[in-house]
């Protein structure tokens, strides 16, 4: 019996390590697979963007490279350069040439998308992207004195192309460098200076990227669904183990309970046995009918275990429903009942009431109710039996003052073979199977049985029968 125990301990534990191994590979293929998949999904996505970013810059490339480009681009080149010239001559202040110099390149700018319009026949790409040409940093030099007339913190100078949001996708990055030029203005003398300016050409390609993400649509989708599908694959395994644990358990249980119940029986037929071996008995006829009528008790003892074990492995019970007075019944029934170590108190309602059901069968769960109020409740502590008519049901109620059941073993009670685990202990004998067939009956006549209890207070059976 110990081995049974300390097997079913170390059984127990086993299985418990193997559920968190199992939970635990479980995450981490999880996780491995969605870093996979996010990994895919990202290479995807920059290889497409990348693929379509040095197409759109080889069929653009004529564009940007024309000579109509280059003469809007010296255009406002020169232009510029005469602006920071007169910014050094002091005829601007450093207000008057930005804002000068920002007019300059929005007018270039709207020349420039004209162009670029004018183009989209021979270059569609065009339609889907956009360009911007900026200056980003402008250095000036006349008769020695540096000035940087555009800054780095500055807004940029947008000449070309249109002025769009964000960081965009950078074409190519230039510096120019011009060192010494003429002084063009009439009457002027010839003054020496040195320009550099810092380009960007960028490229918008947010539209594409809008693209590429519904394109990859589908393919985020299954990825996700894969994902779901593993996490759901995960929770049906672990539901099953757990399942099969919990089936492991119940044999073991139901195992450890019925050798418990046998025991005394078998260890009882042991004595009457040994007695029968003494050769004095036969000549007691006193001891002799006391060893036949414990022989008896052990033998009903056994076969009623049998019983329920067998009772228990059927669906329904079988049940002959006539028409009772079932306060009548329940008042002879409990006329028959005694309780040694309990007050027993009754309170049946109505007088008379007509009823269809199978009293053999509602007598046996009143009777197992009443056994278990006995068993987990202790001596001396009342035991009630209440019953009265509630709308169309017809209320049995059997309330001890025992130890009460937790709240979240109150379902699994009536559940086959189950038995509040009491750390290994078997104070109060039992197979699990007692609530188990009560709930059977009960289903079988129509109506259900429910408990409420609170522990170290008290339980109370709920019978509902329906009345017609
Ligand atoms: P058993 O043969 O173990 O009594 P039952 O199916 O009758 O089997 O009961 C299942 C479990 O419900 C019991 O093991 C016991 O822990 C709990 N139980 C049943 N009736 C009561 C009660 N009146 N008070 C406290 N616990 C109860």
């Amino acid at each position: 019996m110990i081995i049974l125990k300390d097997d079913y301990f170390c059984s127990g534990m086993k299985q418990q390590n193997q559920i968190k191994l199992l939970i635990i590979s479980c995450l981490v293929i999880l996780a491995g697979l969605v870093s996979i998949q996010y990994y895919l999904i990202r290479n995807t996505y920059q290889l497409t963007s990348e693929t379509y970013v040095n197409e759109v810059k080889k069929e653009i490339a004529p564009v940007l490279e024309s000579p109509e480009m280059d003469t809007i681009e010296d255009r406002f080149v020169s232009e510029l350069k005469r602006l920071c010239l007169k910014k050094t001559k002091d005829s601007l202040t450093l207000l008057q040439f930005h804002l000068k110099a920002q007019a300059l390149s929005d007018s270039v700018r709207v020349i420039s998308q004209k162009y670029l319009a004018s183009q989209t026949r021979d270059y569609p790409v065009l339609e889907e992207i956009r360009i911007r040409f900026e200056l980003r940093q402008i250095l000036f030099e006349t008769n020695g004195i540096y000035d940087t007339l555009l800054r780095l913190i500055d807004p940029p100078l947008v000449f070309i192309g249109e002025k769009f949001e964000g960081k965009g996708f950078n074409i190519s990055t230039g510096i120019t460098h011009t060192s010494v030029e003429l002084d063009e203005e009439e009457g002027q003398d010839a003054v020496q200076y040195f320009y550099k300016h810092n380009q960007l050409v960028d490229m918008d390609i947010s539209n594409f990227q809008q693209k590429v993400w519904k394109e990859m649509m589908w393919m985020l989708m299954g990825a996700a669904g894969l994902i779901l599908a593993v996490i759901i694959l995960f929770f049906y395994m672990y539901r099953s183990l757990i399942r099969q644990k919990k089936i492991a358990e119940v044999k073991t249980d139901f195992a450890n309970n019925i050798t418990h119940e046998l025991k005394t029986p078998l260890a009882s037929l042991n004595l009457i046995v040994k007695s029968f071996q003494n050769e004095e008995v036969y000549q007691n006829s006193e001891l002799m009918k006391q060893l036949i009528h414990s022989l008896e008790r052990q033998n009903k003892r056994m076969q009623n275990i049998v019983d329920r074990v067998l009772e228990s492995s059927v669906d329904k019970q079988k049940t002959q429903i006539q028409e009772v007075d079932i306060s009548g019944f329940l008042r002879e029934f409990i006329s028959d009942y005694h309780s040694a170590a309990h007050e027993f108190q009754t309170e049946i309602y109505p007088d008379e009431l007509i009823l269809e059901t199978d009293t053999y069968q509602l007598g046996r769960v009143i009777q197992n109710l009443l056994q278990n109020a006995e068993k987990y409740s202790p001596e001396g502590s009342a035991i009630k039996l209440r019953s009265y008519r509630k709308n169309s049901d017809y209320i049995i109620e059997i309330q001890d003052e025992g130890k009460g059941i937790p709240a979240h073993e109150q379902k699994k009670i009536f559940e086959k073979f189950y038995r509040i685990s009491e750390g290994n202990l078997h104070d109060a004998k039992g197979l699990g199977l007692g609530l188990y067939i009560c709930k059977q009956i009960m289903e079988s006549l129509g109506g259900n049985i429910y408990v409420q209890s609170t522990l170290k207070t008290g339980s109370m059976f709920i019978l509902k029968i329906p009345v017609i």
